[in-house]
């Protein structure tokens, strides 16, 4: 297995889920800290998970832990410990001006698409209004670092660009119709994670393996495409667009698989209010008993048992099993160095993100060599191309201009202002910000790590659904959908629901 491999695919959709399973006995509970040796367990008290993290994976953990204790009388409480003050992890939102009276604006997880399966269906269940992301990216242009190489009207970048003229004029018909065709088919193969038959898997290489997709992890996007007939100008240019602003890479170095879903953005939505209220409400539903500001220290064993320990900032409980559902080399947990030599490296990439307000409703045109009072498109992705071919990097991954701040009729500012959302490699200076926009009302700057595979905020909460299932299936006999163990191998799993229905959603509908 080559490195690349070997280290995509434990990142793959479990990035930041780490299970750490123990065999069944009862454990001791106790609500206030102490350290309890094993002589005091008490029998007869409700087992306890513990969920570290209250982000997209942490939260819909302890929602499939509640749907099966629902369906089947799993007799288990659930302790969700979160160090920040709010939950949502790097799905979170901050208001412009700090002004709770504007619509808010996503700082981390903006989008998921229509085949984000568990992230549309539990907007759905809690009546969750959501905005469509296409008249944001209308009005496109792709800026190499000295020119714009191409420009889009019309919500032609996430809607139409496959089929747009001015596409076909610069890259012909071949290489938007075969990649097209096979984001396609990377898509269908993706949706049998949430058929009935949809596989379990016990680390990223298993899951890889069982999807068939050893060969997309192991080339580059641009090996990948240019394997399959595709014009390296199209990946180098429209491509690398799209995994730029989606993961902050080239698509000579984003493994093929990211590259593709960084293209399937039909659909593109996010929660009106924020993303994160997914996550509140996972939370809500799952009954679970969640410690904001409270930090995870170790995780130990407790001596001589096969229970675990948690010590946290206020206080310390013995656990039956505990569900690590953070990025772990960035939590500071200890733990026990032969589990801590199982949790591979996760590298990433840093991304500077800035939001702010202006009063001028488009960049300066003079910036990107234009005459003054030429339009500038709204969204302006980026490509590497400019560079490899001895010019400049551009000095960001992406600008979009998010739409008019809506105040209040009658309020003191009523001035008409826009949201802007940057993402850069580079912090981005006021004197830039001045030079591109001329006004700038409110910044908001934050540095961010993009994993190098995939992380979204589905893909954690299907990795959260298989740990889910497969400690509860060991420890109690019956996971999210019952006794049996659905997947091929077991294909008699949840008899009478085949997951036959294009609504059918596992873990759901069971
Ligand atoms: C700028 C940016 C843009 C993105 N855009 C998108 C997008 O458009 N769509 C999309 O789907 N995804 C996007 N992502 C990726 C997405 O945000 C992540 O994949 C997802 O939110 C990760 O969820 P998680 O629960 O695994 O981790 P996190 O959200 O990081 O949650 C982990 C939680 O664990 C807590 N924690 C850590 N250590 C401890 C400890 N010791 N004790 C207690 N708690 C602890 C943290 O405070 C955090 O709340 C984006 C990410 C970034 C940074």
């Amino acid at each position: 297995m080559s490195l690349l491999t070997k280290v995509a695919v434990y990142s793959l959709l479990a990035t930041s889920v780490v299970c750490l399973q123990l065999p069944f006995k009862l454990p001791f509970f106790k609500q206030k800290v102490d350290v309890l040796t094993d002589n005091q367990v008490a029998p007869q008290v409700t087992p306890r998970i513990a969920i570290v993290g209250a982000g997209a994976a942490g939260s819909s953990a302890a929602f499939w832990i509640s749907k099966a204790k629902e369906r089947f009388g799993i007799d288990v409480e659930i302790d969700v410990y979160e160090r920040a003050s709010y939950i949502g992890g790097r799905s979170t939102i901050v208001y412009p001006y700090n002004d709770t009276t504007l619509a808010p604006m996503e700082l981390g997880a903006s989008i998921f698409v229509d085949a984000n399966k568990n992230l549309m269906r539990a907007a759905k269940e809690f009546n969750l209004t959501l905005k469509d992301f296409i008249d944001e990216f209308s009005d496109t242009g792709l800026w190499d670092g000295q020119k714009f190489d191409i420009v889009l009207n019309e919500g032609t970048y996430t809607k139409s660009w496959w089929t747009t003229l001015k596409v076909l004029w610069r890259y012909g018909y071949s290489a938007p119709v075969k990649t097209q065709s096979i984001v396609k088919n990377m898509i269908a193969e993706y949706l049998s994670l949430y058929t009935a038959t949809s596989h379990r898997w016990d680390d990223i290489a298993d899951l890889v393996e069982k999807m068939n997709w050893t060969d997309f992890v192991n080339s580059t996007t641009l090996e990948y495409l240019s394997s399959k007939g595709v014009a390296e100008k199209w990946s180098r240019e429209m491509v690398e667009a799209a995994t730029r602003v989606n993961y902050g890479q080239d698509v000579d170095k984003i493994h093929a698989l990211e590259g593709t879903c960084s293209l399937a953005a039909t659909g593109a939505s996010g929660v009106r209010d924020g993303n994160f209220l997914i996550f509140e409400n996972f939370l809500k539903h799952s009954g679970a008993n969640v410690y904001l500001n409270t930090e995870v220290r170790d995780i130990l064993r407790v001596p001589g048992s096969s229970r675990w320990i948690l010590h946290t900032s206020s206080g310390s409980r013995i656990y039956k099993a505990v569900i690590l559902a953070a990025p772990f080399h960035q939590t500071n947990i200890s733990v026990v160095s032969d589990l801590a030599e199982l949790i591979p490296a996760q590298p990433y990439v840093h991304l500077h993100v800035t939001l702010l307000t202006t009063r001028s409703e488009s960049t300066n045109p003079t910036y990107f060599g234009l005459s003054p009072g030429e339009k500038v498109p709204k969204v302006i992705l980026t490509t590497h191309e400019g560079a490899r071919a001895g010019g400049v990097e551009p000095e960001f991954n992406s600008i979009s201009v998010h739409g008019r701040i809506q105040r209040a009729p009658g309020s003191a500012d009523e001035k008409p202002e826009w949201k802007v959302k940057i993402f850069s490699k580079e912090r981005i200076t006021d004197e830039w910000l001045e030079k591109v926009f001329g006004h700038v009302g409110w910044v908001y700057r934050k540095e961010v790590g993009l994993f190098l595979f995939i992380s979204t905020m589905e893909t954690e909460t299907i990795a959260s659904r298989n740990v889910v299932d497969l400690l509860l299936h060991k420890e109690f006999g019956s996971g999210i959908c019952g006794s049996q163990l659905s997947g091929p191998e077991t294909s008699e799993g949840n008899p009478g629901h085949d997951g036959g229905s294009e609504d059918f959603v596992l873990g759901w509908d069971c």
